[in-house]
């Protein structure tokens, strides 16, 4: 028998190092057939009862140390703030105490080398959901005996830590039991499911640390053990521990710097996700060339001025776009001044544009032409470009929505060599030609202020078609 409590004890004492701050945390699942009243308790030391359980747990004797008797003063109940921590107080250091659980419902502690101020304490007034009341007896001259007895509750969880100057004994309850830590992989995240009873305030801090994660369980009796995320794609491995005030904890030591994570959980189980944050929505870059500018009128027929019509147009294009969160939008000019193709297309590069959309309106020798067609240029950079949309995709996207939106004679998409706004840009480009200014017909309907807002908004369709084909 004594060869078997010494193996004990040595096992406890190993398993001791996985625990912080001495604590012992036992489950109390002890199945006794007999009851006996306290008298028949076996006698102090004799016994190494220690709780059966279903959990891998350790049970750390805590350190004895010969001083001189103690005197046991008062017992502190619970305060508001930490409704299940009893403390035990002597007036001096304490020597040695043991302590063990009787039949279901009752937690005996020796307190060896100390005698108690008061004669006896018959029975504290306890106001407690889990302890239904506690005893304080002298049991022999120089042992102090204090029975606490538990309320019925499943799951029940106690510790006791020794305060490091010798004159506090901490006895803590806890209905809160962590009794399994599971961990899972998936392709990109790493999970954590947290097994117990009555969760109740779950916080998680990881203290500024990159590669540092802490789960804090407030009182909770921590009786899972360490682990590692086999194979993990965040997490490397885990520590779990008890403190001082009740606190379980689970330490997540990170094999990368800290993803993102979240928690959800329910009265028996917490699941905590580590996964890789999907990095923030980047708006997509559309520029718009209003063709012409300056000394270059462009077209000029019936009174009008294709740079300032096609300039009017674009700003109303530009004001629809600005209101779409999913995009940024920029122009290449902002007023009445030319600029090259070259340097237009530098403009859209520099930008990172995504599309690239000029805007003009036609003319012809030959008056009865009339109509929308869209150009576009196989450029050989644009060939590298990304999101599968390419110049004639999105030609065709915005020829399709002019059509639409005006009813407007479909002169189709058309593709040019020598367009050199579309082929020295990088991204897919496309020039709408809004109308014939050189046609009676269309140049009267380009006049109209309702239907240059008409073919705004025929673009602006065109753009968020592509972006959500595309893009999205
Ligand atoms: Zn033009």
């Amino acid at each position: 028998m004594k060869r078997i409590i010494l193996l004990l004890v040595l096992f406890l004492a190993l398993s001791s190092r996985l625990h912080i701050l001495n604590a012992d945390i036992i489950p109390l699942n002890v199945i006794e057939e007999d009851y006996y009243d306290y008298v028949e308790l076996p006698p102090p030391g004799s016994v190494m009862t220690l709780a059966a359980h279903n959990h891998d747990i350790s049970a750390v004797p805590i350190f004895a140390m010969q001083h001189p008797q103690t005197t046991i003063t008062q017992i502190l109940t619970p305060n508001e703030t930490n409704s299940a921590t009893y403390v035990i107080m002597a007036s001096s250091f304490i020597s040695e105490v043991s302590h063990f659980l009787f039949q279901n419902n009752r937690l005996v502690v020796d307190i060896f080398n100390a005698v108690i101020a008061v004669e006896e304490i018959e029975s504290l007034f306890v106001d407690d959901l889990l302890i239904d009341g506690i005893s304080v007896i002298s049991y022999e001259p120089d042992i102090t005996r204090v029975v606490f007895d538990l309320a019925d509750h499943m799951g029940l969880e106690y510790s006791i830590t020794l305060s490091a100057d010798r004159m506090r004994l901490i006895v803590s309850f806890a209905s809160n039991t962590i009794t399994r830590i599971v961990t899972d992989i998936g392709q990109d995240w790493d999970s954590m499911t947290i097994q117990g009873t009555i969760m109740q305030e779950i916080n998680i801090c990881n203290e500024g640390f990159p590669y540092y994660l802490t789960v804090n369980l407030d009182n909770t009796a921590m009786v899972a053990g360490n682990g590692i995320f086999l194979g993990g794609n965040f997490g490397a491995r885990y520590v779990t521990g008890q403190r001082e005030d009740g606190t379980a904890y689970i330490n997540i030591f990170l094999g990368q710097r800290l993803p993102d994570y979240s928690i959800v959980h329910g009265t028996s189980y917490a699941v905590l996700t580590l996964y890789q944050a999907i990095p923030p929505f980047e708006p997509i870059i559309v520029v718009i060339d209003p063709g012409h500018g300056g000394e270059d009128p462009g077209a000029m027929h019936f009174g009008m001025l294709e740079k300032h019509l096609v300039f009017d147009i674009s700003m109303k294009l530009m004001q629809l776009l600005n209101n779409n969160p999913l995009v940024r939008v920029y122009s290449t000019r902002y007023g009445d001044y030319n600029l090259s193709r070259e340097r237009r297309a530098e403009i859209a590069n520099s930008i990172g544009a995504d599309i690239f959309i000029s805007i003009h309106v036609n003319a012809a020798h030959n008056r009865n032409a009339h109509g929308i067609e869209t150009w576009y240029t196989i450029g050989e950079l644009e060939l590298e470009g990304t999101h599968n949309l390419n110049s004639r995709q999105l030609a065709t996207t915005m020829q399709r929505n002019l059509i639409r939106f005006t009813g407007a004679n479909d002169r189709g998409v058309r593709v040019r060599d020598s367009m050199v706004v579309n082929r020295d840009s990088k991204m897919p480009s496309a020039l709408v030609e809004l109308g014939f200014l050189s046609n009676r017909y269309d140049a009267e309907l380009l006049r109209n202020v309702e239907y240059q807002r008409l073919l705004a908004e025929a673009l602006y369709n065109g753009i968020i078609e592509v972006l959500m084909t595309y893009f999205l």
